[in-house]
């Protein structure tokens, strides 16, 4: 492993001349001066008076040497489509969407809101923002009304590009329902809202002079040939929302330059992925996963991506894997949760399509248990990876490096920490490293490198208050940036995840704030309180289950989950709700959410020393049983 170890400390000890290394992957029109400025912690930025462009690298790039080579395949399990655009192809659809944009008045550093299914329309309409420096900022389809409303809010976009709906196991999602909903709720006002209409609802309410439909209008554009605009690296190329520990989404914020050099240098580190070939992302445009490997991540690599619309399981539990017989990626990015859906599945969807295509599958968004990780390396025929990442930085902090060097992999562990992470378990309260073998908060000592997030959007206090910790150790400062996941390192450096230690569980690789639903559900007059918590769920990892102490006492639980679903979208509602009597506090009146989480699961809370009333944990006991 010596390779890989070399290849790593190079990365932390002089990451002047590294970065500066890894920037020759993409294109500059003006060169940086330093490849890093780390003078004002917790704010870092990368490659300062270059100026780039994340479209022309992805895609312009790539016309000399591969014009008429996939960039983008298109497969559609809910509607049969498979279709492939070349990179001559994608560059047509791009600069006529920028032009689109240009004539609706879109400038530079506006932003743009898509609320867009997996369809080819939502890469062109990324693409085109960042070809002309306007932010963009992708709404994962399965959100609802009012959490589409709250990230409006925070955005005051200019303008919106939807769909009439979405397709997801054969059912239709009426997307503009959801959202002439949220913009009844929204106090920015929105003036344009560009319809992609996929003739899949009987009915399409325009609102006049705000609503127009997408192809139509592209037909009115005559210019077609949009150059890009050149960005200071800095730049913000997008933001992306996820869930925290209060009901607020977090915008995160990223630049055009440090992400640029980040993908492209992660897609030969760690996906080991070579222009010319293809990888298969299964995630959604709506998650980091989707922005940084169905995207960016395998076009700044001049390689082709397959965009995924629909379930794995429909038309039935072979489409990825014909998919994957027909396409060849030879990168496949899953998460365990779409690994574990195959278990109970007849296994000969797997073994009769041809997988020899696949040379790496990497895993990531939930912990990785050893016996999915042994059941999908046997069904593949590959080894599987583990990795470890956050919305947050963009790319993986731990991970396997096979474009540097293999190395044996340890179940339950995601490896090593990525070149350019000076990763670290310590504890939290006086950020000293634990030893070896012990449990600690996994941080990263500042400054992250390129492509992690700049800031949160409009609010740089709540970044540094959220993310940053200074510790003062032997008369020096050391910030660290913590990722709160609990983790522990074995001696040989081995990384293993123990779950988060804040109030975030994760769906089937989807993180959930919370917060976020108790507040959904306390929006019900009939509610007093409510806690939510994760308990283990065998196919999805975690799944959301509330307690709610009600006003009334034949609530019906049915109806507070039919609310998350309508509020939320139905990756947040919860699978169970119990109507009890009272909740588990602390002294100081906190809900006590462990306490819960260990009912919920059958399991004994152990010592409560902080408990105001120690005999409620019986009582919840019993009202489980009978409820
Ligand atoms: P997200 O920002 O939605 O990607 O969620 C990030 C969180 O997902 C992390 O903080 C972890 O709690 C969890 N996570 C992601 N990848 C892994 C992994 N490979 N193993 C364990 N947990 C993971």
């Amino acid at each position: 492993m010596q390779k890989l170890r070399d290849f790593c400390e190079h990365a932390l000890s002089d990451p002047e001349s590294f970065w500066r290394t890894q920037a020759s992957l993409i294109h500059w029109s003006k060169p940086f001066k330093k490849a890093i400025n780390a003078e004002n912690p917790p704010f870092a930025s990368y490659f300062e008076d270059g100026h780039t462009n994340l479209c022309y690298n992805a895609v312009d790039r790539h016309l000399e040497d591969r014009a008429n080579q996939a960039a983008l395949i298109y497969v559609s399990g809910e509607t049969g489509i498979d279709k492939t655009f070349s990179f001559a192809d994608l560059h047509r659809e791009v600069t006529r969407c920028a032009a689109l944009l240009r004539a609706k008045g879109v400038m530079q550093g506006e932003r743009v809101l898509l609320y867009l299914p997996m369809i080819p329309e939502a890469v062109f309409v990324m693409l085109a923002c960042v070809r002309i420096g306007a932010v963009h900022s992708v709404v994962f389809g399965g959100f609802a009304s009012q959490a589409l409303a709250d990230r409006i809010d925070d955005l005051r976009p200019s303008i919106i590009v939807a769909a009439d709906a979405g397709l997801r196991g054969g059912k239709v999602v009426n997307y503009k329902k959801l959202l002439d909903s949220a913009l009844t709720l929204v106090s920015h006002q929105v003036a344009t809202v560009l319809l992609v209409n996929r003739g899949l609802l009987d009915d399409l309410p325009l609102e006049p002079d705000r609503d127009q439909d997408y192809h139509a209008a592209l037909e009115t554009i005559d210019e077609h040939e949009v150059p890009v605009v050149w960005l200071e690296s800095s730049a913000p190329s997008y933001v992306l929302y996820t869930s925290g520990t209060t009901g607020a989404p977090k915008g995160v914020q990223r630049d055009t330059g440090g992400y640029s050099v980040a993908l492209a240098a992660s897609m030969r580190h760690i996906y080991d992925g070579r222009p010319g070939e293809t990888m298969f992302s299964t995630s959604d445009i709506g998650w980091v996963v989707g922005h940084s490997y169905i995207v960016y991540g395998p076009l700044l690599a001049g390689m082709a991506t397959i965009l995924y619309e629909g379930t794995p399981l429909y038309p039935d539990a072979g489409i990825w894997w014909r998919t994957i017989s027909k396409h060849k990626p030879t990168v496949l990015f899953s998460s365990p949760t779409g690994m574990r859906l195959f278990k109970t599945e007849d296994p000969t969807h797997i073994s009769e399509n041809d997988r020899s295509s696949l040379r790496h599958v990497f895993l990531a968004g939930e912990p990785l248990d050893e016996a999915t990780a042994k059941w999908a390396s046997e069904a593949l025929g590959v080894e599987v990876k583990d990795h470890f990442w956050q919305t947050e930085t963009g790319w993986s902090i731990l991970c396997p490096l096979p474009g540097v060097e293999e190395h044996p992999l340890k179940w339950g562990s995601p490896s090593f920490a990525a070149y350019g992470y000076d990763v670290r378990i310590i504890d939290e309260a006086t950020g000293h490293s634990v030893s070896p073998g012990d449990k600690g908060m996994l941080a990263i000592r500042w400054p992250l490198p390129p492509g992690a997030m700049t800031t949160i959007w409009g609010d740089d206090e709540r970044f540094e208050q959220t993310y940053f910790r200074t510790y003062s150790h032997n008369g020096g400062d050391e910030v660290f940036y913590l990722t709160f996941d609990f983790a522990i390192c074995d001696d040989e450096g081995y990384h293993y995840l123990l779950g988060r230690s804040d109030d975030v569980i994760n769906v089937a690789g989807h993180r959930l704030g919370t917060r976020e639903i108790e507040a959904t559900l306390c929006e019900l007059v009939e509610v007093a309180e409510a806690a939510v918590v994760g308990v283990t769920h065998e196919v999805k990892g975690q799944q959301p289950i509330a307690f709610l102490v009600t006003r009334t006492k034949d609530f019906a639980a049915d109806f507070a989950i039919e609310h998350v679903r309508q509020t939320l979208g139905a990756i947040a509602s919860p699978g169970m709700v119990y109507v009890v009597s009272a909740l588990p506090k602390t002294r100081s009146g906190k809900i006590l959410r462990r306490v819960l989480r260990s009912i919920a699961e059958g399991e004994d809370p152990g010592d409560l020393p902080t408990i105001e009333d120690g005999s409620i944990v019986e009582r919840l006991q019993e009202e489980l049983r009978a409820s």
